[in-house]
């Protein structure tokens, strides 16, 4: 039986976001990775003359034991050579196990609950953020990050890799150029970049509106991909949204999404042309889709059936 658990990385020597990356990459070689937080800059805490970390938290599924994964967490360390230095002190990498299950151990080299983890804000706020209802010891998540004092913990925007390795991935253009020659003579709209990258942008700005706090790489992604089994259509009379489905999971499995990041994908993509979604990512691409369109200027407007009856596109802000 596989055992739930959430680990802490953090890392300040070199290039910090590469250290990050390569342990994700052992520690998936024993441990089902299903949830990953944003990456945050944080000030070091106790020990100041040395640079900024940058810190992140994992969930994952493992059947190892807790020693077994200490053991674990440990041979990466030193695999990628971390040097023990002062307490506190810099390290290219430091993995901690912050919670196994529900399990409680005080043993000398092992304690779960991680004993330091409820002080430190470059653990609660990640954790948080992807288990926002967690309570441990009895207390929820929101209030020790209430208690926490204001150490400065800033989270990494701009973590767009992945999204940039989409855009240029050859299935990916492949695909944009078998929708552009079956589309050649439409007279409608085209599903094409530009259109992809409009419905990322606006789906993106009804993020911010609504505070919705969905994460850009899981908004981008769904945004250009949505359409991308459109020839299908066109080709096969497959439905786009089941082909598009279909297409984009081979495509994220490439570039390491997480497994919530993926469903939620593809669940905005087989739902893009629903209006009757609860969802908050799929309701967004849907509703940006729509108003990505620039209908007002558009010559085709009498044939079209989103006009059916003579109707006139109403100019909304
Ligand atoms: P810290 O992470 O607090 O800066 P280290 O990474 O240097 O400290 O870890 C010191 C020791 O902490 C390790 O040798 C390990 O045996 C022990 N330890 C106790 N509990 C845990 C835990 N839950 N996760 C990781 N290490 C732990
Ligand atoms: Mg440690």
């Amino acid at each position: 039986m596989k055992s739930k658990v959430f680990l802490g990385l953090g890392s300040n020597i070199g290039d910090t976001m590469q250290n990050m990356n390569n342990a994700l990459v052992f520690l998936q070689e024993k441990i089902h990775m299903t949830n990953k937080s944003s990456y945050y800059k944080t000030e070091p805490v106790g020990y100041k003359e040395q640079d900024w970390f940058l810190n992140m938290v994992i969930e994952g599924e493992t059947h190892l034991s807790p020693q077994e994964l200490l053991d674990f967490t440990q041979s990466i360390e030193m695999k990628m050579k971390r040097v023990k230095t002062i307490i506190n002190g810099p390290r290219i990498i430091d993995i901690d196990i912050l919670l196994y299950s529900n399990i409680e151990i005080i043993s000398k080299e092992l304690t779960i609950p991680h004993p330091r983890m409820f002080e430190r804000a470059f653990v609660i706020v990640p954790l948080s953020e992807i288990a926002p209802d967690m309570i441990i010891n009895g207390k929820p998540i929101k209030d020790i990050l209430f208690d926490i004092n204001d150490e400065k913990v800033y989270k990494v925007v701009n973590d767009m890799e992945k999204i940039n390795s989409i855009l240029s991935d050859e299935e990916y253009i492949s695909y944009l150029e078998k929708n552009k020659n079956n589309e050649e003579c439409r007279i409608f709209c085209h599903h094409d970049i530009t259109h992809f990258l409009d419905v990322s942008r606006i789906a993106w700005i009804l993020n911010l509106e609504e505070n919705l706090n969905l994460d850009k790489e899981v908004v981008y992604a769904a945004s250009l991909l949505h359409d991308i089994g459109r020839w299908q259509e066109y080709e096969m009379n497959i439905n786009h949204e089941i082909a598009s489905a279909d297409l984009a999971e081979n495509i994220l499995n490439k570039y390491e999404f997480t497994e919530k990041q993926k469903h939620m994908i593809l669940t905005a993509i087989r739902n893009h042309r629903s209006k009757e979604n609860t969802d908050n990512i799929s309701r967004i691409i849907y509703t940006a889709d729509k108003l990505s369109r620039p209908c007002f200027n558009c010559a085709a407007i009498d044939k079209c059936k989103r006009f059916k009856d003579g109707e006139k596109p109403k100019l909304l802000y």
